[in-house]
């Protein structure tokens, strides 16, 4: 049994224990222990269909890591808002910042409150942090919400996170909620993100559709696509890359990176002075 099954109140309002929730879903993905049994089958379903899934994703968490690393050690950023957080999972933002910087701020948004009850259990101590439950599609919401604006100040560089995110931004509105976040925050403020690409790889639409036909969305775009909905934000070395060649702790070689870890791309880019 899980141990999100403990507790006098639960489920808290708004959780429905028996579909899949993304959040969940992408815990059990990961190996995590926040999850139940409808999680955890479409977490194989969709590992059957797509070889390499899992530490794809375990992958991805990595990259999530490296990149707050890069952005609190070797920016100087201490702000992050952290848009579709997902549930904890052994090194999150305000953990990995704070290494670097003890007062960095992180605020947490995710839609699915199963975040918040999570959340707030690991936050309980950390003045610096807060997760709250919002829509990133509205992104005035989002930012004008008490808590994310009591924590950070926007007239001082953030960094914007969408990984695992940017792709669940559908079509019709990801250029300008995209827009709304990036002219939202001040000049050497970050995007950070991951996405599902499309680069001509058939499991990458795969991957797509299976997110679309049990959560309703999940677009794989093409790195023009991708880097479109930066505008004038400037990448990063090493520029729009599978995220095991963001910034490795080991050298990998370009040449040399299987299918399943050709699923998304990462990016961190700065807006300009
Ligand atoms: N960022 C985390 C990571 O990289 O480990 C979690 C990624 S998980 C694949 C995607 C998360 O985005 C889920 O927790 C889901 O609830 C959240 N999400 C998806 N669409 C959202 C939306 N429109 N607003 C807020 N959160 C959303």
């Amino acid at each position: 049994m899980s141990d999100i099954d403990d507790g006098a109140h639960w489920p808290p309002p708004g959780v429905d224990f028996s579909k899949p929730s993304m959040p969940r879903a992408y815990d059990a993905l990961l190996g995590g222990k926040d999850n139940v049994a409808v999680d955890r089958e479409l977490a194989e379903h969709a590992a059957a269909q797509i070889p390499g899934l899992k530490e794809a994703a375990q992958e991805q968490r990595r990259t999530l890591i490296r990149g707050v690393r890069f952005l609190a050690r070797d920016a100087g950023v201490d702000q992050f808002l952290d848009l579709g957080s997902g549930l904890p999972a052994a090194q999150n933002t305000h953990q990995v910042a704070q290494e670097y910087n003890a007062d960095a701020r992180v605020a947490y948004v995710d839609s699915d409150p199963v975040v918040l009850t999570h959340g707030r259990a690991l936050l309980a101590e950390n003045g610096n942090t807060t997760v709250v439950t919002a829509d990133v599609r509205y992104p005035k919401q989002v930012l004008a919400d008490p808590e994310v604006d009591a924590l950070l100040d926007f007239r001082r560089p953030i960094a914007v996170m969408l990984v695992g995110m940017m792709h669940y931004l559908s079509p019709d509105i990801a250029e300008e909620v995209m827009a709304e976040y990036r002219e939202a925050v001040a000049p050497g403020s970050y995007l950070f993100f991951t996405s599902m690409v499309d680069t001509g790889i058939p499991d990458q639409q795969e991957l797509a559709r299976i997110n679309r036909e049990n959560m309703g969305v999940g677009w794989a775009r093409t790195p023009e696509e991708i880097t479109h909905l930066l505008g004038d934000f400037e990448l990063v070395d090493p520029g729009l890359v599978f995220p095991v060649l963001w910034r490795p702790d080991q050298p990998v070689d370009p040449d040399r990176v299987p299918t399943d870890r050709r699923l998304t791309v990462a990016g961190v880019a700065r807006k300009p002075d």
